[in-house]
């Protein structure tokens, strides 16, 4: 049987650092669920879709094919067979993802993939439904959150780094809004899961964190 830790919540809680932290620790496999929505909505924005354009999104989801591989412990997504690692990482694709996340259709070509991937390997995976729908058998369920001001400044510092142009409280206002459409979709909103621990990131250090959720695994 495989062990699977199942780490969700909302945007820029610190969820991949942990996950990427623990799956190093652990020697499990860290899977992204975020940039599988990511790369289902870079197809959407290069196919001209608007974001609140549903029944194209249906339809054009049948023609994505999104897999992933990995790479000196690195995932990679492939998007019909072409790596998109360094194209999904902008605001614009995060807030597409987050409108075509809702699509049913969406939801479940990629449930299905993460699916397989935790039924063969042992596995960290995040996202915003991993305890509550993904993976309802988890080892381990972490709901992580933290205060959206200590989020966007997050955000605002990694976007800084690389050298981005960026204003700190339209990053808060757009995690403010981006949180709202997450836990108030019809299909497998962001919630805390009854059997998940609440972790609050925002006076913890990642090591902190990841150790906390270590701890759980015992
Ligand atoms: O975590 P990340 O910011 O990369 O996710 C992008 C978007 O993908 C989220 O805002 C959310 O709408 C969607 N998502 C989801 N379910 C997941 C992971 C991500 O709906 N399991």
């Amino acid at each position: 049987m495989s062990y699977s830790i199942a780490i969700d919540g909302p945007a820029g809680a610190g969820k991949s650092t942990i996950a990427k932290l623990i799956a190093k620790k652990k020697n499990y496999i860290y899977v992204d669920t975020g940039a599988m929505y990511r790369a289902m909505a870079l197809f959407f924005l290069e196919s001209g879709i608007g974001a609140d354009e549903q029944e194209k999104i249906s339809a054009a989801s049948k023609h994505v094919d999104v897999t992933i591989s990995y790479e000196n412990g690195e995932q990679i997504v492939w998007l019909n067979g072409r790596n998109v690692n360094g194209l999904i990482r902008t605001e614009e694709v995060g807030r597409m993802a987050s409108s075509s996340s809702v699509n049913k259709d969406v939801r479940e070509k990629l449930v299905e993939l993460q699916r397989a991937l935790a039924d063969k390997e042992n596995v960290v995976m995040d996202g915003r439904d991993i305890g509550t729908c993904v993976l309802p058998n988890a080892n381990v369920k972490v709901y992580l959150t933290a205060s959206s001001r200590v989020r966007a400044i997050r955000r605002y510092e990694e976007l800084k780094a690389k050298g981005e142009e960026c204003n700190l409280d339209v990053i808060e206002k757009d995690i403010i809004e981006r949180d709202y459409r997450d836990m108030h979709r019809d299909i497998s909103p962001l919630r805390q899961a009854e059997d998940a621990t609440l972790l609050d990131s925002s006076d913890m250090t990642i090591e902190e964190v990841a150790d906390a959720i270590i701890a759980l695994c015992k």
